[in-house]
């Protein structure tokens, strides 16, 4: 499903950034943390300006790319500078003519789990920032391995990020306060806010490594760690 434009925060913002370079707040509340908000020149982050995490996932990508929740860009770009050939896709129209105006050459507003690439096969498929989110729930992640391994050629790799959640509901003394009645803990939902454009209330998911590992192998995929960062976040990559 694509996001209509009265309903998409996020690509306002950067399209807002990128078409006069200023953006206001973008707003962000869930009902697991506390109100927020994202840096909207972070979504134009260079190579440079990202975390070592995503920048190892960068140096990992070989022949053709998906970019897949490309939001402003910037992995699609840090990835053409090495020469790679990027598809880019997003579901939101006003941040996709953000890519194109940046620059990014196959910039497309389509939904991963959609038909348009369909047939298509990748060297590597990325998802970064938290890009395994996208499933929204656990009960989801094993379709969004499957559709990863379905648009991949032979040896192809899946390089996503995550975090582990776990640390959110342990006290000082190491104590888990979490009800395993209520779920997975990674669950969490998110809604956006900028300027007067409130998005629909959305499903994010946060996996740890383990799980992750686990799913990855029931869907036939092997899963490496590839590194930790210091946020109880780490690259993965799935081949
Ligand atoms: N990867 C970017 C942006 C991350 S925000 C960065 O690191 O800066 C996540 C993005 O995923 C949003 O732009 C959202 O519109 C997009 N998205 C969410 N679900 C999607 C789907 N099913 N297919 C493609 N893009 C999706």
């Amino acid at each position: 499903m694509l996001l209509s434009p009265t309903l998409d925060p996020m690509g306002q913002a950067i399209w807002d950034y990128a078409s006069t370079g200023h953006a206001g707040t973008l707003r962000v509340l869930s009902s697991t943390f506390d109100d927020d908000e994202i840096p909207v020149p972070t979504l134009f982050r260079t190579e440079l300006q990202m975390p070592a995490l995503e920048r190892m996932a960068l140096n990992l990508c070989r022949g053709h790319v998906l970019d897949v929740g490309a939001g402003a860009g910037c992995h699609s770009l840090a990835l053409q500078d090495r020469g790679l050939e990027v598809c880019s896709i997003d579901i939101s129209p006003l941040s996709t003519r953000a890519r194109t105006l940046r620059g990014v050459r196959d910039a497309r507003c389509t939904d991963f789990f959609g038909q348009e690439l369909d047939g298509m096969r990748f060297d590597t498929i990325v998802l970064l920032m938290n890009g395994l989110g996208i499933a929204g729930t656990l009960n989801r992640l094993p379709s969004l391995l499957n559709r990863c391994k379905a648009l991949l050629v032979p040896d192809g790799r899946v390089l996503a990020d995550s975090s582990d959640l776990r640390y959110v509901f342990e006290d000082e003394d190491g104590n888990f306060d979490w009800d395993a009645a209520d779920g997975y803990y990674g669950e969490v939902d998110y809604q956006m806010q900028y300027k007067n454009v409130k998005g629909e209330p959305f499903d994010w998911l946060y996996t740890d490594p383990m799980l992750l590992a686990s799913i990855s192998k029931q869907c036939g995929l092997n899963c490496e760690i590839v590194e930790e960062g210091e946020n109880y976040d780490f690259l993965a990559r799935l081949f």
